[in-house]
């Protein structure tokens, strides 16, 4: 109810989620240029988004090992201010800072679109799964509300269910990079449905930061594997350097 209210009267102002000044918008002009958006970056890998220090196309791990998903469409960097938004949203359940994140995303894919042919463009939308206890506990998947957000501002099917995280993974935070492959090798399963869904689709996976992307390769290779025509990634960040 307080939503409609607020939305037949956008001029009042609320305060900024990030500095609590009055403002228009979620967040205030001011917060929203000072964000760490990627495009400041000179030097990104072309496959997955990472910030590099020197003017190459790949980084160190694309080059060594091609990813299988063709692209990350990235908002920013996983840095400050943005961390303490994305961890408003995941673990103190701030939906207000949800809808600000999915709206700087949406902006971002919406300036690639427009250099983007049609035929390129990804056609349907599957977010990153969370285990179930996982998403009992925290009460939603963030990946999952972001993918709604996405597909209703970009008209794209978003396809929840056709993917599962059937392995309780342990947490990947810590681990190092064979010990998060290793993690997840068998952690997600396509549901039988899935390959007629997909096969011959184009598909973006939705995450909310990509790390090191062994999550997102995981995935990659199952929907490859499903007969997707290709798979890119997009998400909210990217953390500056692969651990
Ligand atoms: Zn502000
Ligand atoms: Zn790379």
């Amino acid at each position: 109810m307080w939503n409609g209210l607020l939305a037949q009267f956008p001029s009042i102002p609320q305060p900024c989620l990030l500095c609590d000044q009055p403002s228009s918008e979620r967040l205030c002009q001011g917060c929203r240029f000072q964000l760490p958006y990627l495009t400041r970056y000179r030097h990104r890998c072309v496959l997955c988004a990472l910030p590099l220090s020197t003017d190459s196309a790949y980084c160190g791990h694309c080059l060594r090992e091609p990813p299988p998903f063709e692209r990350c469409r990235l908002a920013c960097s996983y840095e400050f201010p943005l961390d303490h938004l994305i961890h408003a949203f995941k673990y103190e359940r701030r939906l207000p800072a949800g809808r600000a994140l999915s709206e700087l995303l949406i902006e971002h894919l919406q300036a690639e679109r427009a250099e983007t042919d049609e035929g390129d463009w990804p056609q349907c939308l599957i977010p990153v799964p969370m285990h179930w206890s996982r998403r009992l506990k925290r009460g939603f998947n963030q990946t999952e509300l972001l993918a709604k957000d996405l597909g209703r501002a970009l008209a794209l099917p978003v396809h929840h269910r056709l993917c599962r995280r059937h392995q309780r993974t342990r947490a990947q935070q810590g681990l190092t990079r064979t010990a998060r492959i290793h993690n997840l090798r068998h952690a997600f399963e396509l549901r039988p449905s899935a390959s007629r869904k997909l096969a011959g689709k184009r598909v973006a996976l939705v995450d909310d930061v990509v790390t090191t992307t062994s999550t997102v390769r995981a995935l990659s290779r199952l929907l490859a594997d499903a007969g997707v025509a290709s798979v890119e990634v997009w998400a909210l960040a990217r953390t500056p350097e692969s651990q």
